[in-house]
């Protein structure tokens, strides 16, 4: 009962989230999150490491899934099949100096499947929450999630927001068809609203 009546004030609130669907009607399947990281000449730190590791974690526990880490050490090619991993590459072209992450969603049959995220290598310098929640944003991406005009919520380019605001955890839920078991976004939906 209590699952309902956070269900309906989920439905009941939502139209007030800013959020933005990449592609109504493709969904998230609940299979382990499995992802590499590929650092290149970068040297990431081990705290600078650990937050996308941390990050990573963070994301599959409020959507439900669990986590599994592949070797960094080979070059990990995300093909395009579900349980493909997500590829996380320090790689920038030079011509984009500003940007600090890049998300390229793949879609098979209707569901999001691995995909790739660019990372800035001048990320080696930046703070580790910086890097948390880039990470966390580019996630959005890969699982459904298009850029909102609002410093409250993850998915606001300029990195503002430190959690997932009401729209970020309302469109994940739509994504993740209400969530897989052991999802979070509910309670964390309700304490987005206060
Ligand atoms: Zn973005």
């Amino acid at each position: 009962m209590a699952t309902f009546f956070a269900v309906l004030t989920l439905a009941l609130l939502a139209p007030a989230c800013t959020y933005a669907l990449r592609d109504p009607g493709v969904t998230a399947g609940c299979g382990p999150l499995r992802y590499t990281v590929t650092e290149h000449d970068v040297g990431l730190t081990g705290d600078r490491r650990a937050a996308i590791d941390d990050a990573v974690a963070e994301f599959a526990a409020l959507v439900g899934r669990t986590v599994e880490s592949l070797d960094d050490s080979g070059q990990v090619a995300s093909g395009n099949a579900p349980g493909d991993p997500v590829v996380f590459e320090f790689a920038w072209p030079d011509e984009q100096p500003a940007g600090l992450g890049f998300a390229e969603p793949h879609v098979v049959a209707s569901s999001y499947a691995g995909g790739w995220v660019m990372l800035n290598p001048s990320l080696r310098n930046a703070p580790t929450g910086v890097i948390r929640r880039l990470v966390l944003h580019e996630l959005g991406h890969l699982h459904g999630l298009e850029h909102v005009d609002d410093p409250g919520e993850l998915m606001d380019p300029s990195l503002a927001a430190e959690q997932w605001g009401p729209g970020d955890l309302f469109g994940l839920y739509v994504t993740h068809d209400g969530g897989c078991p052991g999802a979070t976004l509910v309670p964390a939906f309700q304490d987005a609203i206060g």
